[in-house]
């Protein structure tokens, strides 16, 4: 038995949606369906999530809503007319999005459950547009398949009692179709999961269920081992460990949510990552051990964003309680650090640029020079990470070698180099406005 999520791109159109249909009805196996909501249908288009976020802004700024609740609705109206729907569905969803608006609730409240509607209409629609087609289709809402989960509005986290109720679901017949992207609290409040987070739902789901296999279907054959816009057609990845692709994926893969894999990993369920658009094509696999004689490097991931807190002092090294002191500064500015690599007399902590203002940008470095007393304290914007990543580096010599000769062959000065003892890949800090060059240098030498 299978869970199938399909994301955005899949669900953008009615023509789309069609081709979800036929993928559905061509394995009597996929019995768990996951949506996401309506995403783009080409480049320049806007997601129903994006614009149901922005109908939230404009309603905690007090303005007015109404051109872009005609614009939701458009969407929908489209999609359910070009499928021959009932319009009753459409109906009932602008009944939900003017149900949302004349609440009480809270404003974070408010702006989750109008995110929601994106993933729960479309989850009407499929589960309907299945029925035309002959098959027994049924939409459960994530309250009653019961995802329960934290109350972080915006940032959700699935709670373990999800998974033994999520269970019961299989004594259901016919086919169960379930929004993505949300579930609920204890209390019944609906929190949605971070951005791109129907893929932690088909996760939940998929180990909840105890599937044979998780599908995760989306507009690429599979995974590659280097950005396309950075390569072109670069190599196929037909098999990844979970570890390997959390680590792509963290690191800027975007084919899939970096906190989904979890669930799944966990519960020992395989994934599949494939291509509503070309079915027939395996895919990448995504499972907990592979073949050992298989490539020792998988890919090669970067992402731009970074800033580097630097700070040093001489005799650094046997101060005791320097890091942590440092850290605490930065927690009690809400700043999570992503790496901290450092030297005898130094530190640098490495920072999504998203984690920083200016003000908490000023604080940390007042109270670092007051309470640490450092010799140098900067911070440096532009920077770009990258990535060596594939669990055989454990076994392998060279990797490290190999690596610095291809930075050094584009001649690009490495900023920092960090590596866990997990050996699941090696990240290299360099200036941004070289990434394109690096990658494409370490692709070749690992690669070609
Ligand atoms: N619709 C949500 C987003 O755009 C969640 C998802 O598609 O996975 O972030």
């Amino acid at each position: 038995m299978k869970v199938v999520k399909f994301g955005g791109s899949s669900v953008a159109s009615d023509e789309q949606i069609k081709k979800v249909g036929s993928i559905i009805a061509d394995d009597s196996e996929r019995k768990f369906v996951v949506v996401s909501a309506p995403g783009k249908r080409f480049d320049d288009d806007v997601k129903i999530t994006d614009l149901l976020i922005e109908l939230s802004e404009l309603v905690l700024q007090n303005k007015s809503v109404e051109k872009i609740f005609s614009d939701i609705m458009e969407r929908f109206a489209d999609i359910i007319n070009k499928l021959e729907l009932s319009n009753s569905i459409l109906i009932g969803i602008k009944q939900s999005i003017q149900n949302t608006l004349d609440s009480e609730s809270s404003d974070q409240m408010k702006a989750d459950r109008l995110k929601s509607i994106g993933e729960d209409s479309c989850a009407k629609i499929v589960s309907e547009y299945l029925k035309t087609i002959g098959l027994n289709a049924h939409y459960v809402s994530p309250k009653e398949a019961g995802i329960i989960v934290s109350d972080e509005p915006g940032n959700a986290q699935v709670l373990p009692e999800s998974f033994g109720k999520l269970y019961e679901l299989r004594k259901r017949d016919g086919i169960i179709v379930i929004p993505g992207f949300f579930g609920f609290t204890n209390n019944g409040r609906l929190m949605t999961f971070p951005r791109g987070g129907s893929d932690i739902t088909g996760s939940i789901v998929a180990a909840g269920v105890q599937a044979d296999l998780y599908e995760n279907f989306t507009d690429v054959d599979s995974v590659y081992a280097v950005n396309p816009k950075i390569v072109s057609n670069p190599e196929k990845i037909t098999t990844l460990t979970y570890k390997e692709m959390r680590e792509l994926s963290y690191s800027g893969f975007g084919v899939f949510h970096d906190e989904a894999l979890m669930p799944a990993f966990q519960a020992e369920i395989p994934v599949c990552i494939k291509n509503t658009n070309n079915p027939a094509s395996p895919g990448t696999m995504i499972v907990s051990e592979k073949d050992p004689r298989s490539r020792c490097v998988v890919g090669i991931a970067s992402d731009t964003g970074f800033s580097n807190l630097y700070v040093s002092k001489y005799l650094m090294n046997r101060e005791i309680g320097f890091g942590r002191k440092l850290l605490q500064i930065l927690e009690d500015e809400s700043i999570s650090f992503e790496h901290a690599p450092s030297g005898i007399d130094n530190m640098s902590v490495i920072i999504r640029d998203s984690q920083l203002t200016a003000e908490k940008e000023i604080n940390v470095i007042n109270r670092i020079k007051q309470e640490l007393n450092p010799e140098t304290i900067s911070i440096d914007y532009g920077f770009a990470m990258i990535m060596v990543v594939g669990e055989g580096m454990m076994s392998a010599v060279g990797i490290a070698e190999k690596s610095a000769a291809a930075f050094a062959e584009a001649n690009i000065n490495i900023e920092m180099i960090n590596q866990g003892s997990s050996e699941v890949s090696v990240m290299f800090g360099i200036r941004k406005d070289k990434l394109e060059l690096a990658v494409k240098s370490l692709y070749h030498k690992f690669f070609e």
